[in-house]
């Protein structure tokens, strides 16, 4: 089975915008059992649209494409398509009245433009948009004059903006290439989240117990992220859900303390849960991470039960004022020392009156450094009713990766005192 992927967009070869949907759609399918064979981008012009679409119908049994389904000049993919194919448009009144109630309930004005969404090449399935105007649009190319082999083409048309294109891939496109190419035999996959261990450490206790399931087929791959590793499970066919099943059970048995979560599950996501579920409240006190760690718990919904307040104390001024930390330890020890995190904690957490409280002190660089406490050295704390613990990595990176990691270290210190 073939499945390929166009992105379209003068803005993703220019590199205005990232190309999230590469990484984010095949990632939606190899969790479905179905991997891209490839990929490609082109601008919005015709001939670049035109012959991508032409090349991947010649060849592919799954095609979708993104982008370029909006009212602009520039946004000519169905129409291409359209010609391509030698379908003709007409215009869908459910659409059109769709695109109008969305303008009402917005209390916008309705450019005339926008109609052209409403267009529909003959025979297409038309994907509701339930977030924006444009729908998606499905073809059922059969048959398909591409191919040598004959073979009919499903070619699926996405709108550029993620939060369209997402809910509209997990809602109508995976039913309907389930459907229209279903796997051959049972397909699972399941993956672990790991922190606090490399992964070559990780791999090292996990790889030789698992031989006897990857020697029999099972796939295990590692996926390094900053500060995490996932360890990722495939298995196809009978008996796939017990490999897998007797995999992950293995995994835990060797490494359990480090699984943080499995399949989307982000640190800060199940760290909130764990305290939402005990009743208990953090707080923070952050200097080198800036407001990084505040940043990623308010990123989760319903933070505000349990997150109270996050400072960030930068100057040793601040650290004083906001948290009483003493001008004698500053000057005895430091801004970025044990002593300091210590303080730090302990004043954010008697302020609050949360029941932990992280603090955050450290040498982000790429200046600052001393013979004594290099760059990338962090003192992070911990204090809880049962006491204060302070850790001291060394994190040296760019500025954004020291963030991203001593953030995750924070959260790993709170993850495993409520362990
Ligand atoms: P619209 O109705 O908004 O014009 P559209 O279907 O015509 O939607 P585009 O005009 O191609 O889509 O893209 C709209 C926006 O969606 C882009 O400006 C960009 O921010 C985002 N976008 C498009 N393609 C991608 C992509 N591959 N990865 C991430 N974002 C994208
Ligand atoms: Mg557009």
């Amino acid at each position: 089975m073939t499945l390929e992927l166009i992105n379209t967009g003068s803005e993703l070869m220019l590199g205005r915008v990232l190309n999230t949907h590469q990484q984010w759609l095949c990632r939606q399918l190899a969790d479905l059992g179905y991997v891209v064979t490839r990929q490609v981008g082109v601008a919005d012009t015709v001939d670049d649209i035109e012959q991508a679409v032409r090349e991947a119908l010649g060849r592919a049994d799954f095609i979708i494409t993104t982008g370029g389904l909006g009212p602009t000049s520039d946004d000519i993919t169905r129409d291409r398509i359209a010609a391509l194919l030698g379908r003709k448009l007409s215009e869908d009144p459910a659409i059109v009245a769709h695109v109008e109630g969305f303008f009402a309930q917005r209390k916008r004005a309705m450019p005339a433009s926008t109609r052209v969404q409403a267009m529909v090449p003959e025979g297409a399935l038309v994907l509701h948009n339930a977030h924006g105007t444009a729908p998606g649009l499905a073809l059922h190319v059969i048959p398909n004059p591409f191919r040598a082999d004959g073979k009919a083409s499903w070619l699926v048309m996405l709108p550029g903006p993620p939060r369209e294109l997402r809910p509209m891939f997990t809602n109508q496109v995976a039913p309907l290439l389930r459907e229209g190419l279903p796997l051959e035999g049972d397909f699972v996959c399941r993956t672990l989240r790991t922190v606090g261990i490399g992964e070559s450490f990780l791999e090292e206790r996990i790889a030789g117990p698992l031989k006897p399931l990857t020697d029999a087929g099972l796939e295990l791959g590692y996926c390094a992220h900053t500060g995490a590793v996932d360890v990722r499970f495939v298995a196809r066919g009978c008996g796939a859900d017990a490999d897998v099943e007797e995999a992950a059970r293995i995994v835990y048995e060797l490494a359990g303390e480090h699984i943080f979560g499995e399949g989307d599950d982000e640190l800060e996501q199940v760290l909130l849960g764990k305290l939402a579920e005990r009743k208990q409240t953090l707080a923070l006190a952050e200097s080198c991470t800036g407001g990084f760690i505040a940043n990623r718990l308010t990123n989760v919904p319903g933070a505000s039960t349990v997150f109270l307040a996050g400072v960030v104390t930068y100057a040793n001024s601040a650290k004083e004022h906001f948290l009483g930390v003493r001008a004698e330890t500053l000057k005895a020890h430091g801004a970025v020392s044990e002593e300091v995190a210590r303080e730090m904690a302990d004043g954010a957490r008697a302020r609050t009156g949360a029941d932990f409280a992280l603090a955050v002190t450290g040498i982000a660089g790429p200046g600052g450094g001393t013979p004594e406490k290099s760059v990338g050295t962090v003192f992070i704390a911990l204090a809880s009713a049962s006491g204060t613990k302070v850790i001291n990595p060394v994190n040296r990176y760019d500025r954004e990766t020291f963030k991203q990691v001593t953030s995750l270290q924070a959260l790993e210190l709170l993850r495993r005192a409520m362990a």
